[in-house]
This record gives C-alpha cells, structure tokens and sequence, in this order.
C-alpha cells in the first residue's frame, strides 16, 4: 500500500492547530491509514511547537521538523520534501486557506488518472481585495512570461508522485519557488479548481514585502523577462534617438529650429535614470549568482520528533 506524506509549514500559527489536525486528519484517514503529517515549523516564537508536540501524543503519525530560526516558508516546505517518506507527497499551507477537504479528490486524480503532480488551481479569492488584485497581476505576468508550462493560478497547494518529489529534490537552487519548479519538472501534470479560502484566524506572515520577494524570485529565476526588458528598451532607445539625431541635424543645416538646453537636459536626465534601472536589474542577477555561489544549506534542522513508535522521540 502506498504512503501518503503531507507537508505542512507553521510559523506562529499556534490558534488554528487544533482545527487544522481535526480536519485534515479526518480528510487523509478517509483514503488511507498509511500517512505521516509532517509539520514544519519555522522558527515559530508562539506556542506552535507546544500545541503540535501535544497533538503529537494523541497521533504518532504527526512528525514534527523544527527548524533552527525562521527560513521563510519555501524553504520550510523544501525542508518537508526532503523528510518525507511516502510515495505520494502533498504540500499545504497550515492556516486553512488550503482546504484539507480537496486531498482526497487529489489523491484520487493520482492514483486514478496516472497524473504525477496535482495543483491546486485558485478560481476565486477570499480575503483582502488589495492583496488579490496582486497576485491577480503576477500571476498573470507571470503566466505570459515564465518558460515553463502547466504554471497556471496555483501556488503551493499540491500533491506529487515519489518521481516529481525526487525529480524536484535534484534542483539543488537556493533561491526556491517551488510552484515553478513544479511545473518546470514536467511528468504528467493535472489540475484541480478550488477557491481560496480567507485566513481563519491570525494575519498574514507573508508580509507585503516578503511577497514581492517571493514574486522577484519566481520571475528572475523562470523568465528572462528582466534582461530582454533591457535589451529592447536600448534598442527603442537607439532607434529614438537615431531618429532624433537625423533630425537636430537637419535643423542644424537648415537652420530652421533651435534646438533648446532644455532638451539636452532632459535626454541626460532620461538616459541616466534608464541606465540606473539597468544597472539594478543586472545586479539583482549578480546577486543572485552570489547568493547560488556561495551555496549555504537551505535550513538547519534544530529537532525532528518523527519516531513512529514513541511520540517524545526528537532527534
Ligand atoms: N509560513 C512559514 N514561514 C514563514 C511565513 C509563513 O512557514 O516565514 C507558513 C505559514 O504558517 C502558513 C504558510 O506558510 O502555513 C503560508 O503563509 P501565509 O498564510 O502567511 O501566506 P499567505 O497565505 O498570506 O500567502
Ligand atoms: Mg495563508
């Protein structure tokens, strides 16, 4: 019989715990009994680790990896992968935006359909518009511009084969966007539509600006969108300016306008803030090559309570 692994990341998630066992435990038991649930907290500063290392005791098939500090949630979901041992393997938030109801349907399209990876496919949002309406937009973009394929309105709520999770596992990158390298591994891919429910409780611990992160990441490391950007506005420029050039010459021979000091200031003003741009896109390549280079681990574990026969074991 196969074994279902599922992946959840808690950074100070400690109010929904209880709800969030209840029913994901109920939705997994209804199609198998071989399962862990691998929680992976993420430098949490509540009482997540208490509240899970409780819920540890009631059910032994809840392992718990422990990080060392908060890593941010794509390495904590890389962190899960790299623990799990089941043969099927499913990645969900832990703060019920991503309803554990659907697993069973997931897991089925698996088993059934022959599909190696399963993404959840947001029709609709609940929860701030403002916020909506931005990942309404990068996933648009970032639709049209990724060269990757199946990178549809999904993010990191999914299930996988053993062959994607390794497949997955052998992209060794430090900057993760684990929704594009999903896609990016290929296998037979499916989808499955659901609406993205609001937080139940607590605020968002992706931060605005930790999105916009996350969102740099995805397009810099999937699309060369950045560096042609900056190759075909040059070539606008030369063409622009080429023109512009024939025609202040023109008007030099035939004395026929003077050309202003206001115009000259304003192309060096206009040209250096271009190149400024520039120069920031290429260093965020640079800086990310640096980041690759220097090749720090992903995350340190600090504990992992994955025992199945004793619920205090930790590691
Ligand atoms: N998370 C994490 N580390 C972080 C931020 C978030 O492990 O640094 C977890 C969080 O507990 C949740 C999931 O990742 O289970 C998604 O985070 P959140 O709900 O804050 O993001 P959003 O749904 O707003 O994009
Ligand atoms: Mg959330």
């Amino acid at each position: 019989m196969k074994k279902f692994s599922l992946i959840i990341p808690v950074y100070n998630e400690e109010q929904v715990l209880d709800e969030l066992v209840t029913r994901t435990v109920k939705a997994v038991e209804s199609f198998t009994d071989n399962y862990e649930i691998i929680f992976v907290d993420d430098g949490s500063t509540d009482n997540s680790l208490k509240k899970l290392l409780s819920l540890r005791k009631t059910n032994n098939k809840i392992k718990i990896l422990v990080l060392s500090r908060n890593f941010g949630h794509q390495a904590a979901y890389t962190a899960g992968l790299e623990h799990a041992a089941g043969d099927v393997v499913a990645m969900m938030d832990g703060d019920l935006q991503d309803p554990p109801e659907l697993l069973p349907d997931m897991y089925r399209k698996i088993i059934n359909e022959g599909l190696h990876v399963v993404s959840a496919r947001k029709t609709g949002r609940k929860g701030k518009k403002g916020r909506n309406i931005l990942f309404f937009f990068f996933h648009l973009f970032f639709r049209n511009t990724a060269e990757i394929k199946n990178i549809e309105n999904a993010g990191n709520f999914s299930m996988m084969t053993r062959k994607a999770i390794d497949a997955i596992l052998l992209m060794k990158e430090k900057i993760r966007y684990l929704p594009g390298l999903r896609s990016f591994v290929g296998f037979n891919q499916g989808f499955i539509d659901y609406v993205r429910e609001d937080r139940l409780y607590g605020k968002s611990k992706m931060s605005t600006r930790k999105l916009f992160q996350l969102a740099g990441d995805a397009i810099f490391s999937f699309s060369k969108f950045p560096i042609r950007l900056c190759f075909f506005l040059g070539l606008t420029g030369v063409t622009v300016f080429l023109l512009a050039g024939i025609y202040v010459l023109i008007a030099k021979i035939l004395h026929f306008a003077i050309i202003g000091w206001s115009s000259i200031l304003l192309s060096i003003y206009f040209l250096g803030s271009i190149q400024l741009i520039f120069l920031g896109i290429l260093g965020e390549y640079v800086f990310r090559n640096y980041k690759e280079s220097q090749n720090r681990p992903i995350y340190f574990v600090r504990e992992f309570y994955g025992d199945e026969s004793s619920p205090d074991h930790g590691t």
